[in-house]
């Protein structure tokens, strides 16, 4: 299958939506005191690697990364993104210290203020593909389809379950402002320590 070619009017719309999505998660992650996270999160859509498979691929209604695979069988975006953004929880699957029977990678955990990042990207993500129709349970909905847990640290996955059920059941407000308040308790979130022993938020 031919690439499609790279145009203007498709290189704005893909730099329009990875901007107003950056925009999001910055918000989130400032409402839980990530600064730094929120300011980088995603910078990297903007590298060459990255934003050109978007500028040839936008369609507005799918990831760019979608088309990418259907003609390469790869989207080398995402490749290089997962690789780059700790954020994905793809970036911490790794060979396991020991090699036993299983041929698998196995996930890392991750430390709590990346799981965090990640529980913002996803409220964001959630609330442009839901429109006005968003409620707070559906990014708890959108991981339990995903079977996400399955490619989850059961650490990470707790913690993240842990903030996606207070999303739905006490809403953005109280969970964001627990958020802020845990988040640099060390013992509580683990801090900077991806193995603290003290993770759950
Ligand atoms: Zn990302």
């Amino acid at each position: 299958m031919k690439q499609p070619p790279i145009t203007f009017t498709k290189a704005k719309g893909h730099f329009l939506t990875v901007t107003q999505h950056r925009l999001e998660v910055c918000r989130n992650c400032f409402r839980v005191g990530l600064y730094r996270q929120g300011l980088v999160h995603d910078l990297s859509k903007y590298s060459p690697a990255e934003f050109l498979v978007g500028a040839r691929y936008y369609t507005g209604s799918e990831s760019p990364n979608n088309g990418e695979r259907r003609v390469l069988g790869y989207s080398s975006a995402w490749l290089h993104h997962k690789g780059r953004n700790r954020h994905h929880y793809e970036y911490w699957l790794d060979y396991p210290a020991v090699r036993g029977k299983s041929p698998c990678y196995v996930p890392v955990k991750m430390p709590g203020r990346y799981v965090v990042e990640m529980f913002c990207d996803r409220v964001a993500a959630s609330k442009t593909y839901h429109g006005s129709a968003y409620r707070d349970s559906d990014p708890i909905s959108y991981y339990r389809k995903g079977q996400t847990a399955a490619f989850l640290h059961p650490d990470t996955a707790a913690l993240l379950e842990k903030l996606l059920i207070m999303l739905e059941e006490k809403g953005e407000d109280r969970t964001f402002r627990y958020i802020r308040r845990h988040l640099h308790k060390k013992p509580i979130l683990g801090g900077m320590r991806p193995h603290g022993r003290h993770q759950t938020l």
